[in-house]
C-alpha cells in the first residue's frame, strides 16, 4: 500500500459523462478511460474507499431529447441508462488494475449491474471495492450531481470530489470570460445566491444541508485527483465554513 497519508478515509468522485468523451465529439474515448482508471487506482492504492458516480452526457442528455420533442421523462430515462453504459466501461478499466469493482444500478438490470442497496455499496467499500453508482437516482428531472450528492450523503463519504473541465469555481465563465477569477473557498449559500455553475441547485442544496463539502477541480490536470486526496489546495472547496447554513 501507498505511504502517503490521504486526508480522507472515504470520498465519492463525480465524473461527467463528458469526462469520458477526451477528443472525440461523442461516446467514450478509451485512452482517458485508462487514464482516469490510473489515477483512482493511485489513491486506491493509498487506501482510500472510494464511489463513484458517472454522468451520461458523453451519449444522452434528457434535456437535448426533451428539446427535440421528446417526452422529458422518458428522455431522462434514456439518459439515465447512457450513464449506466459509461459506469460499465469504467468497471472494466478499473478491473484491467485488478481493482475489484461493483456497479450498482438504481433502475432494476440484474443481468449486468447489483441493485442499489445502501448498505451492501457501504460493505464493498469497506472490502476495498470500487463501487460505481449508475443509472442516476432512477428519477426523471433529476442529474447525475445531485446523485453524487445524494450517495455521497448516503454512503457516509468524507467529501464529495466534482472532476470538472475547468480549475474550480470562478466568477464568470471561465471558457467565455479570460478575465473570470476563481474562488478557493466559497459557501453553498453564495453559490446559490450568485447561481455560479458548480453543480445544480438541488445538489447545492442537499450538500448544504447535509454538510457534505464538495471539492471542485480540474480532471484533465494529471495528478490532480491524488493532489486532492492528499489535501493540497487544488481547486475550489464549496462549504459551509463550519456550520450547517
Ligand atoms: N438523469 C436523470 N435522473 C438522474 C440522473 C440522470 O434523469 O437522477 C438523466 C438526465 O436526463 C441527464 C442524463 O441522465 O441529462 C445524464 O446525466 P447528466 O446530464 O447528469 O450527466 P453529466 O452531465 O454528468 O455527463
Amino acid at each position: 500500500m501507498n505511504q502517503q497519508k490521504p486526508r480522507y478515509r472515504r470520498i465519492l468522485l463525480k465524473l461527467s459523462g463528458e469526462a469520458l468523451m477526451g477528443k472525440e465529439p461523442y461516446g467514450i474515448d478509451t485512452d482517458v478511460l485508462r487514464e482516469i482508471a490510473d489515477e483512482i487506482d493511485e489513491i486506491h492504492q493509498m487506501g482510500v474507499q472510494i464511489a463513484l458516480v458517472i454522468g451520461g452526457g458523453n451519449i444522452f442528455r434528457g434535456v437535448s431529447g426533451a428539446s427535440q420533442g421528446m417526452d422529458r421523462s422518458t428522455a431522462d430515462y434514456m439518459g439515465m441508462l447512457a450513464t449506466v453504459m459509461n459506469a460499465l466501461a469504467l468497471q472494466q478499466a478499473l478491473e484491467k488494475h485488478g481493482i475489484a469493482t461493483r456497479v450498482q444500478s438504481a433502475i432494476d438490470m440484474k443481468e449486468v449491474a447489483e441493485p442499489y442497496i445502501r448498505r451492501r455499496a457501504i460493505r464493498h467499500l469497506e472490502k476495498g471495492r470500487i463501487v460505481i453508482f449508475a443509472a442516476g437516482t432512477g428519477l426523471p428531472f433529476f442529474t447525475t450531481d445531485t446523485t453524487a450528492a445524494l450517495r455521497a450523503v448516503e454512503i457516509n463519504a468524507q467529501v464529495l470530489l466534482k472532476a470538472t473541465r475547468v480549475d474550480g469555481v470562478y466568477g464568470t465563465d471561465p471558457e467565455k470570460d479570460r478575465a473570470a477569477v476563481k474562488f478557493d473557498r466559497i459557501s453553498f449559500t453564495e453559490v446559490l445566491q450568485k447561481n455560479l455553475k458548480v453543480m445544480d441547485a438541488t445538489a447545492i442544496s442537499l450538500a448544504r444541508d447535509q454538510d457534505m463539502s464538495i471539492v471542485v477541480f480540474n480532471l484533465k490536470t494529471r495528478g490532480n485527483i491524488k493532489k486532492v486526496i492528499l489535501g493540497e489546495p487544488v481547486g475550489t472547496v464549496v462549504e459551509g465554513f463550519g456550520h450547517v447554513e
